[in-house]
């Protein structure tokens, strides 16, 4: 249950070849689904000792003596003395606090989306129960005690990260930050030297942020969008919730506050104090694996895609082909990244990628002349003069409306994947399940038309 969510050892494995055989993307589906088995095993493990109390109370005495020897001491005759004396024993006192903390902990993980703070405390009294689990056998009453065996490794793994992410060596300086429209903030941390940052950062990898001055207990995790050729580290945060606002907010005020005192532009800024624990493995960093890889971002699950493109730009490795399709809802949302975005356009020389971006905001009914129409005027005028209609100004990009058809899509690059002579196809996104569920199945379904030929999907989810 802990060692799918040792982030740090699960990003260690990663990097190594059994990520060909260990299906690393679904870590925290395996924890969720081994704490359903512990679970049920917990409750039935529970059940079994009621009927052992309700057996002991009524027991005969030799029998009592036979399977226990003097572990008990002086075993009582009447019934409610020896559940009394159950009662005081350490195994059943553990165990009632176990059960204790999963009746508390496990309902909560329900509000995960909604009140995530209050699921993220109550999630704590698990790892309590885990520890109450090392003493509960101590008495070996029935059996030698074997919990902690098991534990030891799991907890070191785990403790160990969590506890230097609170000292003063997670603390990275802000070089940079700005606000950009659609409530997006871009921050640029100095990046530390060492070996995690020099040499385990991949593109696609993510970190935990905590900001002290915002919350101390507070870890949020947010996607690089630098690349490991940077000599900084970047995240982009977009406002959703309180951490992220009062962030904002204070990256904002900070900004502000500084202008007033008279500082120009050029001064250095005293922003916040941030701290990362990190780099930690994402789905996205298998894009090596593949010759030709589609990317998927919708909104700001964009940000481990920018990371890869901006490291396919420095070091395309054995990528022949790079499909980008970005989905916003928000038009704000295409001012966060353009002048990246064209400059890996104008770095391009060996044409690389494909750019694709789509505002699902604005409905496409492909009954309506008039919307028919205005597609291919905005497509003339971009192939004319690079002018990009919705945006209102010129750019390598042109923007489209409507949702992408993935059948269609996934279908034209399985030809152009064919004609460069590959037979596989790496598929990477990060947005909404809904939108993952129809990458899937688009790609599913044409995998599975085509013996020749295989889309392997993989997905993230914020
Ligand atoms: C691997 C990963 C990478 C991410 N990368 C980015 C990114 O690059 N840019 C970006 O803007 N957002 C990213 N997010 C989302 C970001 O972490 C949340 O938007 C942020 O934590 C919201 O916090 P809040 O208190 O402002 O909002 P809330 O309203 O409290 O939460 C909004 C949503 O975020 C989830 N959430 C809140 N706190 C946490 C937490 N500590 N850990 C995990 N989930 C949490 C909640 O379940 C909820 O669904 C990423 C999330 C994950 C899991």
């Amino acid at each position: 249950i802990l060692l799918p969510i040792c982030r740090r050892f699960m990003t260690f494995l990663r990097s190594t070849r059994l990520r060909f055989l260990i299906p690393f993307d679904i870590t925290l589906e395996t924890h969720m689904l081994v704490g359903i088995v512990f679970a049920i095993l917990v409750l039935s493990h529970t059940c079994a000792h009621i009927c052992d109390i309700v057996n002991f109370a009524g027991a005969d005495e030799d029998d009592i003596y036979a399977l226990f020897g003097d572990k008990l001491g002086t075993v009582p005759s009447s019934r409610s003395a020896r559940v009394k004396l159950l009662f005081q024993q350490r195994s059943i006192i553990t165990g009632l606090l176990m059960v204790v903390c999963i009746l508390v902990a496990y309902p909560m993980i329900l509000l995960r989306r909604t009140r995530f703070n209050l699921f993220w405390t109550t999630h704590h009294l698990l790892l309590v129960m885990l520890i109450l689990l090392c003493i509960h056998g101590t008495g070996n009453l029935l059996e030698p005690f074997q919990s902690i065996y098991w534990l030891i490794a799991p907890f070191v793994l785990y403790f160990v990260p969590r506890f230097l992410r609170e000292t003063k060596y997670s603390t990275m300086k802000v070089i940079q930050a700005k606000i950009k429209p659609g409530e997006c903030l871009q921050i640029q941390l100095e990046r530390p030297k060492g070996l995690l940052w020099e040499k385990r950062v991949n593109a696609g990898m993510y970190a935990f942020i905590n900001v002290p001055e915002v919350s101390r207990l507070e870890w949020h995790p947010f996607t690089l969008t630098s690349s490991p050729a940077n000599d900084f580290v970047e995240f982009h945060f977009r406002s959703v919730g309180d951490w992220t606002e009062k962030v904002h907010a204070l990256f904002e005020g900070q900004h502000q506050q500084e202008n007033e005192d008279g500082f120009n532009e050029e001064d250095e800024v005293n922003y916040p104090l941030v701290k990362v624990e990190g780099p930690i493995g994402a789905s996205s960093q298998g894009y090596k694996d593949y010759p030709v890889i589609v990317l998927i971002g919708a909104g700001i699950g964009i940000t481990p895609m920018i990371s890869v493109l901006r490291n396919l730009v420095e070091n395309p490795g054995k990528i022949r082909r790079a499909f980008f399709y970005w989905t916003v809802r928000d038009q704000n949302a295409l001012k966060w990244f353009p002048s990246i975005l064209d400059d890996i356009y104008d770095a391009d020389t060996s044409h690389i990628f494909q750019i694709r971006h789509f505002l699902t905001s604005a409905k496409y009914d492909d009954r309506d002349i008039g919307q028919i129409l205005l597609k291919y005027a905005v497509r003339a005028q971009h192939k004319h003069n690079d002018m990009d209609l919705v945006l209102g100004r010129q750019a390598h990009h042109m923007i489209e409306t409507g949702r992408p058809d993935w059948d269609e899509e996934l279908t034209s690059v399985k030809e152009e994947a064919k004609e460069l002579g590959f037979k596989k196809c790496g598929i990477f996104l990060c947005g909404p399940l809904k939108m993952a569920e129809a990458v899937d199945e688009a790609s599913l379904k044409l995998s599975q038309q085509d013996s020749d030929f295989h889309f392997y999907f993989s997905k993230e989810t914020f």
